[in-house]
């Protein structure tokens, strides 16, 4: 019969079943136009056993009105989408919008008009006319970017078009990519280097899946042993993806990838724009694009003919989506390699814990690089206890890190400072009346931004001006900064060594590729003595002549105390020593603290990551926490705050109970105002044998909660506010 089964792309509808008319095919996967009452929906043609749906009678069902120009969705993508929906519990059409991610290229190959010289001189030859045709040689381009080449107006080289001196030509918009030379600069791999890259080659020409764990320490050469994976992809027709944690910061990762295989490759990131996105997307479905660089959102894309995926610095969380559709890009990814039968690896100098845990079980094969490329030894590492080396009242620097600051300066080498904290303060109260700056719309304290003299709140983006009186008491000059971010930390540094050149890098000086740039180029040219940073400085950076980091406070990231703050503490200080003494030069790392004996720190200094590993395993294990058992987290949330209590209210008085599964909450979610909204928490702890999934889609299901209240549910969350 030529009933099909449509995934429409609406989280609410779902499947709907239509007729395909007659001579017209549209095999599982392809993406089409049906109507939907008086308007038109987009749904992809799915496997109709696969996707419960109503059954309607065949003389019911209305036909379909296109079939968009696309290639279908292979199995393994359906698959992958269907596994992403059922484990994050996320609607399918929610997920499968991700794989259509660019609106502009489901309609097909189109075309646009450019300009080139024809050969032909024109009537009367002026001198403008004359440099613009010399300097228009062997170019073709859109008129305005023909304008900006000869450095004329466009109306100049109008009338040379009315001449016939320069002819249009019709191009495809969507212009190939310049390829990939897998041999373009081979490097000179270590012996260590070259035998984990002959098992990544071996894995990739294997065609199978395989998950790999690629554990090398900071410096050690990853990236051009995984690069030689890339080129045997490449020599075998194959495309690559590549995620990369912050996008936006990827130009040292460009410029190593152009330098070894002599072209860029195609990017995927949100802040595409539309034309790049459509250009993009249309060059993977057709399998023209050969390495893909991107963000998490690039896992879900229809490649044509995948043949490796390589998570790098595959311990970033950054990976986690938070909203949206909750998923982990690194988990997902393994997905993708699984149904599509090819290898993944995921890249750390500091892996995840449930990483490991995967390849001390086999699962995953561990390829280690314990040593530096080139000779450079790993940074010396001392701790500064902060209870005993005391800083002046409200600076925040001890003295040995002071000396080690001054001795930097004095050889002509560099220092970073890494304290994981924006802003210049991050909290201001009035000396007068105790009023704290709160944000209106979360439960959250305002940043003071010195630099753009601003009070911001780091959860909705809300920004206000530092006030010259206090709102509550209307006192003036009453305003007091209370602890440290980056920027204040740069104040002191001012205040030491006036003559020092600072940089002060975090997502706020560094918020676009050009800005990221202009600072590689200066810390690289050495136009830069100390740089203050935040957790942005943790990632890829490879300064020859830094040899001091500072860690300002070590302790920070484990107040709070979730799950994860002593792995990711960890991981973030190890990260950011690894930027010291990369090259000739011996490191040297500082981290002050105020307890020296807890554990992270005491093993951070004694350079024990296996017994930092052991013990953290210990501790999830006892607590039933991931990779032994598994959280969930679900978050209410309503405009109105006693609609969200009582939602919460109503759905505790039910929740589900058994002996491999247990429901704490509701309780205000710690941050139980964001956004506006009014936050209510369960928390939910699992066996891996439980089913965890199910359990909650049932008790969900079974509650009709109002339409003011929205229902989150993460699995495996790395947030607990
Ligand atoms: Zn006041
Ligand atoms: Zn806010």
């Amino acid at each position: 019969m030529n009933r099909i089964r449509i995934l429409v792309l609406n989280a609410a509808l779902s499947a709907l079943d239509y007729r395909l008319p007659e001579g017209v095919a549209a095999p599982a996967g392809s993406v089409v136009m049906a109507p939907l009452g008086p308007r038109k929906v987009m749904g992809i043609v799915w496997d109709e056993g696969r996707l419960p749906g109503e059954e309607i009678a065949v003389e019911r069902l209305r036909p379909i009105l296109e079939v968009l120009p696309v290639p279908p969705l292979a199995a393994p993508l359906r698959r992958l989408i269907e596994w992403t929906a059922d484990y994050y519990c996320a609607p399918l059409a929610s997920v499968a919008r991700m794989a259509l991610a660019s609106g502009g290229a489901l309609g097909g190959p189109s075309t646009m008009t450019e300009y080139r010289l024809s050969g032909g001189v024109p009537e009367r030859m002026t001198a403008q006319r004359h440099a613009a045709i010399e300097a228009l040689a062997g170019q073709q381009g859109t008129m305005r970017e023909l304008a900006g080449i000869a450095g004329v107006s466009e109306g100049v080289l109008r009338g040379l078009v009315n001449q016939g001196v320069i002819a249009p030509v019709t191009v495809k918009i969507d212009r190939p990519y310049a390829p990939a030379d897998p041999d373009h600069a081979p490097p000179d791999l270590s012996p260590q280097q070259a035998t984990v890259a002959g098992v990544l080659v071996g894995a990739v020409t294997a065609r199978a899946f395989q998950p790999f764990l690629l554990d090398g320490v900071t410096g050690s050469g990853k990236t051009e042993t995984y690069f030689e994976a890339v080129a045997q992809a490449l020599r075998m027709g194959q495309q690559v993806l590549v995620l990369l944690p912050e996008i936006a910061l990827t130009e040292n990762f460009l410029a190593r990838f152009a330098a070894r295989f002599g072209a860029a490759p195609v990017l995927w990131h949100s802040s595409l724009k539309s034309t790049e996105r459509r250009r993009a997307w249309r060059a993977i479905a057709d399998g023209s694009a050969q390495v893909i660089v991107g963000a998490r959102s690039a896992l879900f894309l229809p490649y044509a003919r995948l043949g490796l995926i390589v998570v790098d610095e595959a311990h970033e969380v950054s990976f986690k989506q938070d909203d949206g559709v909750r998923y982990n890009a690194r988990d997902v990814a393994v997905m993708r390699a699984r149904f599509e039968s090819v290898p993944v690896v995921l890249v750390s100098a500091t892996p995840a814990l449930e990483s490991l845990f995967m390849a001390n079980q086999g699962t995953y094969q561990r390829l280690e690089l314990p040593s530096r490329f080139g000779g450079a030894c790993l940074p010396r590492i001392a701790l500064v206890d902060l209870t005993r080396e005391k800083p002046r009242s409200q600076r925040w620097l001890a003295a040995p890190l002071i000396e080690a600051l001054k001795l930097r300066l004095e050889r002509g080498e560099q220092s970073l400072l890494f304290l994981n904290r924006r802003g210049y303060a991050p909290l201001t109260l009035c000396r007068n009346c105790g009023h704290r700056f709160k944000c209106p719309s979360c439960s959250a304290w305002l940043v003071e931004h010195r630099l753009s003299s601003r009070l911001a709140c780091h959860h909705c983006g809300f920004e206000t001006r530092v006030p010259d009186t206090c709102p509550e008491c209307g006192e003036s000059d009453c305003l007091v900064a209370c602890g440290p971010g980056v920027e204040r930390i740069a104040d002191e540094v001012r205040e030491l060594f006036p003559e020092a050149r600072l940089a002060v890098a975090t997502s706020d000086t560094l918020s676009s590729p050009a800005r990221a740039a202009a600072f590689i180029a200066a810390a690289e040219n050495k136009a830069i003595d100390i740089i203050i940073g935040t957790q942005l400085v943790t990632k890829g950076f490879h300064f020859p002549d830094l040899t001091l980091v500072g860690v300002v406070d070590a302790d920070l990231g484990l107040e709070g105390g979730d799950l994860r703050a002593g792995e990711r503490t960890y991981s973030q200080i190890a990260q950011v020593a690894g930027r010291a003494g990369r090259a000739a030069k011996p490191g040297e790392v500082l981290i002050q603290t105020r307890h020296p004996d807890a554990p992270v720190i005491a093993a951070l200094a004694s350079g024990d990551r296996d017994g930092f590993y052991a013990a953290e395993t210990e501790s999830r294990r006892d607590a039933g926490a991931p990779p032994f058992g598994r959280w969930a987290a679900i978050i209410l949330s309503s405009e109105d705050e006693k609609e969200a209590r009582e939602a919460a209210h109503r759905l505790g008085q039910n929740k589900p109970g058994s002996d491999d599964l247990y429901v704490l909450g509701p309780a205000p979610a710690p941050l139980s105002l964001l956004r506006g909204r009014y936050r209510f928490r369960f928390l939910v702890n699992a066996r891996r044998s439980a089913p965890l999934q199910k359990v909650l889609r049932d008790w969900i299901a079974a509650h009709s909660l109002p339409p003011g209240v929205r229902v989150g549910i993460d699995i495996d969350p790395y947030s607990f506010v």
